[in-house]
């Protein structure tokens, strides 16, 4: 018998506290930013990114054609070799300021990265940009440091990095990408998501304005045709791609043979996995940051809850109950806890995948929610009863939408965690540190979280096994696909 109150509405409501949207000013139009200017589009065409939350177009964008993209490589060829000759100290200045200038203008950044992104902005606010500074601050530390970080005693850039990004975390991943590839003494030719292309280009300013040397870092818009465009140049020598792993076979198929070294970031079918001695309140915590947080649409998202039977109707009950007090709508109102969905195809994709699991037999539940009348919602969902199978537990929905799966045995719980095409990342919740390092041993992820999830640190590796990628990104480890000869 599971005594939890059934507690559908919020104890009390917040009155309304939206963040002022005019410390960003949004242009109508925006160029490429290569070699160090923003410039017209030579092959002239654009297209609009809208707010998802109210779906107002913000801005008309340059998408950049085959002849921009070859300018903006011939830009980033001829910055690389005196980028390269400075030395690692003096990278780390550049790297330096640019960290600081982003601290600096953090809420202007989270603000715009809300309003293209859909992303509630205390997430933005506190998430997004801190760890977007510290990513540059990690990375500047090790300029001067590249000859000890071993990779051999006088380790060589690659050249020319050709990196495309998606929409999920866009100012985060960019920051990813050109964090290390410059400490370690690369040029970049970097594409944004073709939905979330404005706080890309608001670096590109910040690029400007602490006087980076131009063609060090060049910022091309456009969609999937833009980004076939870089990653297929034969005047780029790495390739870093972050997105779906459609995308990411297809690139790997396209530069098998060329030489060119490469590194994926792709999907992942996260288990969040919960034993009965788990401290279950804190447990319920992680399980909401696990799949709510930026409403799901999180790569390492711990989108299949693992729970043991024993404790499966005490643990849904209260997650329903914490469910019943999220708070869902304005990105920009600073207690909003769901967003928006980042796109009308995201939502579309969201939408077929939960109608897939009703059809398959799983039970869904959603806390009364009312949705905005504009823009690109979805509530809070959780499946149960669902079976290893269905299509809810194996592909990726990358929305706010748990499928809780149980288990009776660790045996059993660590075949369920990997009975899945992805590797990425995985949650233990246990009192006991033995289980914990019993089950780290066993999961197939890239990173496993224990007692909590989600946590992000620039010192730390983070990437997949099987079809989540290979390649790792962050920590000393995030260099090695920066430098000649390693991985
Ligand atoms: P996506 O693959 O559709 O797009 C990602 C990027 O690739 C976009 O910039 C897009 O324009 C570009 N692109 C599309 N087709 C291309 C092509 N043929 N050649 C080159 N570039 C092309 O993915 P998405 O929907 O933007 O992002 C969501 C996906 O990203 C999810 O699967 C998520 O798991 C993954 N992701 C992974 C990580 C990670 O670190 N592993 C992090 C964030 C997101």
């Amino acid at each position: 018998m599971v005594t939890v109150p059934d507690l559908v509405t919020p104890t009390w409501e917040y009155a309304p506290a939206p963040e002022a949207r005019d410390i960003v000013t949004i242009r109508p139009s925006y160029g490429l930013f290569i070699d160090g200017q923003f410039v017209d589009p030579r092959d002239g065409s654009t297209f609009k990114t809208v707010n998802p939350a109210t779906e107002e177009v913000l801005a008309e964008v340059a998408a950049a054609g085959p002849n921009d993209v070859d300018a903006a490589v011939a830009a980033a060829r001829r910055a690389q070799r005196s980028w390269a000759r400075l030395s690692g100290g003096e990278r780390a200045k550049y790297l330096y300021r640019i960290a600081r200038t982003i601290q600096e203008r953090s809420r202007e950044l989270a603000v715009l990265e809300s309003i293209d992104n859909g992303k509630p902005i205390k997430e933005t606010r506190d998430v997004d940009l801190p760890l977007v500074a510290a990513h540059f601050f990690y990375y500047a530390g090790w300029a001067d440091k590249l000859d000890y970080a071993g990779f051999g005693p006088d380790p060589k850039p690659v050249g020319v990095c050709g990196q495309v990004i998606p929409w999920n975390f866009p100012l985060l991943m960019l920051a990813w990408k050109i964090a290390p590839a410059l400490a370690a003494g690369n040029t970049v030719v970097l594409k944004p998501a073709e939905t979330t292309p404005l706080t890309a280009l608001l670096f590109a300013e910040i690029c400007q304005q602490v006087d980076l040397p131009p063609g060090v870092v060049n910022i091309v818009t456009g969609a999937g045709e833009t980004g076939a465009l870089v990653v297929e140049h034969p005047g780029v020598d790495k390739v870093a791609f972050t997105g779906s792993t459609e995308v990411g076979k297809l690139i790997q198929r396209r530069l098998a043979g060329t030489g060119k070294k490469l590194s994926l970031e792709l999907g992942g079918k996260a288990a969040n996995v919960l034993f009965e001695d788990a401290p279950v309140d804190q447990a319920v915590e992680g399980i909401v940051n696990g799949i709510f947080f930026n409403q799901g649409h999180v790569c390492c998202a711990g989108s299949r809850l693992l729970v043991q039977e024993s404790v499966h109707d005490t643990v849904i009950a209260k997650l329903k109950r914490r469910l019943g007090t999220l708070r869902l709508g304005d990105p920009l109102d600073k207690n909003t806890d769901i967003g928006a969905i980042n796109s009308s195809a995201q939502l579309a994709r969201i939408t077929e995948l939960v109608t897939a699991g009703e059809e398959e037999g799983a039970t869904k539940w959603q806390p009364a929610c009312d949705l905005p009348s504009t823009g690109y919602w979805f509530a809070p969902t959780i499946f149960t009863g669902v079976g290893q199978s269905s299509r809810i537990a194996r592909e990726e929905i990358f929305g706010p939408v748990l499928s809780v799966l149980t288990f009776r045995t660790p045996e059993e719980a660590v075949a369920k965690a990997n009975n899945t095409p992805y590797g990425l990342s995985a949650g233990v919740w246990t009192e006991k540190g033995s289980r914990i390092l019993w089950m780290a041993n066993r999961l197939r992820a890239g990173v496993v979280w224990a007692n909590t999830f989600n946590r992000f640190d620039p010192t730390s590796p983070f990437g997949g096994y099987k079809e989540s990628g290979f390649g790792r990104e962050g920590g000393r480890h995030g260099l090695g696909p920066y430098l000649q000869g390693s991985h």
